[in-house]
């Protein structure tokens, strides 16, 4: 054992420096056996993917070697919130532990931190539009002046989908970069150095994978500085990597450059060029293009793998396509005879420039392991996205050569960190990355095939914590019944559990639903609260289920999907049953999910069970794993999918949730909630 390793191993012993400033502290083999993985990759290089179970304490245990080690590192995790918390809760609360003298930075996206440039041009902007902001816009600028950080979540109040925060932050796009007045003072710039100057930096992956392929968000400068990287929450990797990866044109980023380009052109050329016939021209074409997939329903992927994108028509599509080009011709010249007078006018040009390229690409044939679709909402999106991000991986990460890439098919049988080839050390974490010991649903995409591979399970009792349910007489999950079957059956269960109840949808169109049949039911009844997703803001929602019915509110039951299947942590009995209503399998006319089961099926796979199935049983774990939270919770998981029990690959399934308890029928299920329901009255009154 390395001398990081033993030094490692003595702090998560019983008498060990996390057991004196801890007061709960038990040591934890599963803990220590990552802690110890950890430290071996952080002192040897190369790669390492860590499965570790609700429980077990990975955040320690990939925290504390990376401290001890005293290598420059990166630490990256899923989202803003939980970037937070690392560098507000759990890095300092070790360093004071560990008596490290360590220098931590936190470092988000642009979109976090407030541009004074952009506040400043809003605040004397005569848009009309903007009057309706002007209470927020005069708060965020009272706050301006005592802000170190400029980072928005500091200022409470200002929601993150508030429409303000486009208008007090910059983008890549209309950031003035050297020449603005506010550089000096600039916030992100002002991260962007603290990071560079700190032992350990914590991002987010939407900021490393937007940083790998534009290099531009500071982060570019980092890596080749630090010796280890980590990503917690890394089942997210390829979603999130392949959005950044890809090329992107949406309509409301040329609104957002036709408004940029007539507010320069007024503020700073007034009279030398016709800016509102050009931007009324870049409008139009805009909203024509938009206008194109007008009859195409909101939310939908329209698949395009021909020329044109499917349910289009071809003649206004190639119309809408040639007047945009016009009109960003036009732009771009006008903004050539007038890019001395300011540097306004030269980012603009730029940006001209980069979506006139984008719109050519557009009209050539997609790239060879990339899909094209179009996504319409009140915005319209034309979308090329790589199919997973195993190449950016192995080439911009791990810095391999063209004939060391390993593609999709990589073999199992290679050699664990064998091809290490990297002298830094990665270490990838999640509670969940698959469904086998090979983490293949993780590694094969993220082209980590090769690397080392550690299960930690959860040190939790599930067997005698927690039992899973299918409901006898559900209907098939495709039968027109079946949404009003399972809210039926909630009302029946939420009611005598007084809330304490998650429904989780896999369609927005279920959660409606079930939302409204359980609002009439219950709510409206004055029995629970039922919160439903979208009704406010997550943050919110989450805050609301937590208190449950405790300081005289009522017992609540929340309906959601998406975002609500992971992430969603309420520890205690206010979550006793969670509920899902069908097998989360990927939509199969999904653009994306389509291009995969084909580049599967053609390198003779089988998109069924080496992509669907692995895909609905990590999402399945993931919801099943809202339930039980610490070693003390108690809980039911009820699945309304009668495939569960009755087709053969249901038993796969099976075997990739916790080891629950099986109830088998209705009166053992109705025991077992009467049961909660004691244990939860005793809790209320112990
Ligand atoms: S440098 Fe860019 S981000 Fe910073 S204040 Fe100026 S415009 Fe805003």
């Amino acid at each position: 054992m390395n001398s990081l390793s033993l030094s490692v191993q003595s702090i998560f012993t019983l008498d060990g420096l996390l057991a004196q400033a801890t007061p709960h502290f038990k040591p934890r083999s599963g803990q220590t056996e990552m802690a110890l993985a950890v430290s071996e990759t952080i002192s040897s290089g190369g790669e390492l993917v860590v499965e570790a179970g609700t429980g077990v304490g990975k955040t320690y245990a990939y925290l504390v070697p990376v401290l001890l080690s005293g290598h420059r590192a990166l630490v990256s995790t899923a989202t803003k919130a939980l970037q937070d918390q690392l560098f507000s809760r759990d890095v300092p609360k070790l360093v004071e532990v560990l008596k490290l003298p360590i220098r931590v930075a936190l470092l988000k996206g642009r979109g976090s931190y407030l541009c004074t440039q952009r506040l400043s041009q809003a605040r004397q902007s005569g848009d009309a539009s903007l009057r309706i902001h002007a209470h927020a816009l005069s708060k965020i600028e009272t706050w301006s002046h005592s802000t170190r950080t400029g980072d928005l979540s500091e200022l409470s109040g200002l929601d993150d989908r508030s429409p303000v925060i486009p208008l007090v932050t910059s983008t890549r796009d209309n950031c003035l970069g050297s020449p603005c007045p506010h550089f000096k003072s600039c916030h992100v710039n002002l991260a962007r150095k603290e990071a560079m100057a700190a032992d350990v930096v914590v991002i987010n992956h939407h900021l490393f994978f937007a940083d790998l392929n534009v290099r531009e968000t500071g982060m570019a400068e980092l890596l080749p500085s630090v010796q280890t990287v980590v990503f917690d929450e890394a089942h997210q990797l390829n979603e999130i990597g392949i959005n950044f990866l890809g090329r992107h044109v949406s309509t409301s980023q040329l609104l957002e450059l036709t408004r940029d380009i007539l507010g320069a052109g007024i503020q700073f050329a007034r009279g030398l060029v016709d800016w509102t016939l050009i931007c009324n021209v870049m409008e139009k074409a805009t909203r024509d293009l938009r206008l194109t997939a007008q009859h195409a329903r909101p939310g939908s992927r329209l698949r395009w793998a021909e020329p044109i994108p499917d349910d289009i028509e071809t003649a206004s599509w190639l119309t809408a396509m040639a007047q945009l080009q016009v009109a960003l011709n036009a732009a771009h010249s006008a903004l050539d005879t007038v890019s001395e007078m300011a540097p306004d006018f030269v980012r603009l040009h730029e940006r001209v420039s980069m979506q006139l390229a984008s719109i050519d690409h557009f009209q050539e044939a997609c790239l060879d392991g990339s899909v094209r679709w179009l996504e319409v909402g009140t915005q319209l999106r034309l979308v090329e996205s790589p199919l997973d991000i195993s190449k950016a991986v192995q080439t911009l990460m791990l810095n391999r050569l063209p004939e060391e890439i390993q593609t999709h098919s990589a073999p199992e049988n290679s050699v664990p960190g064998s091809q290490a080839t990297s002298s830094k050390s990665w270490i990838f974490t999640s509670a969940t990355l698959g469904e086998d010991d090979h983490m293949k649903w993780f590694t094969e995409p993220c082209g980590l095939s090769h690397a080392r591979k550690l299960r930690v399970a959860s040190p939790f009792d599930y067997a005698s914590m927690a039992a899973i349910y299918v409901p006898k007489g559900m209907p098939k999950p495709n039968d027109f019944s079946h949404t009003r079957s399972v809210a039926s059956w909630v009302e029946k269960y939420a009611r005598q559990l007084g809330g304490r109840t998650l429904v989780l949808t896999t369609t927005l169109n279920a959660m409606r639903n079930i939302g409204e049949a359980l609002t009439a039911a219950l709510a409206q009844t004055g029995e629970l609260e039922v919160l439903v997703q979208g009704q406010g803001p997550k943050r919110r929602l989450m805050e609301r289920f937590r208190e449950g019915a405790q300081l005289g509110g009522m017992g609540c039951v929340l309906v959601a999907s998406a975002s609500f299947w992971e992430g969603f942590d309420v520890p205690g009995d206010a979550l006793q049953l969670v509920v899902i209503d069908k097998l989360p399998f990927p939509p199969p006319n999904d653009p994306l999910v389509e291009a995969r089961s084909q580049r599967l099926e053609c390198m003779g796979k089988s998109s069924f069970s080496d992509y669907s199935l692995p895909e609905a049983a990590v999402a399945l774990k993931q919801g099943a794993g809202r339930l039980i939270r610490s070693e003390t919770d108690q809980g039911l998981l009820v699945v309304c999918d009668p495939r569960l029990t009755g087709m053969s690959y249901g038993k796969r399934l099976m075997s990739c949730l916790p080891p629950m308890r099986r109830i088998d029928n209705e009166s053992e299920f109705e025991l077992a909630v009467q049961q909660l329901t004691k244990t939860s009255t005793t809790n209320q009154t112990s």
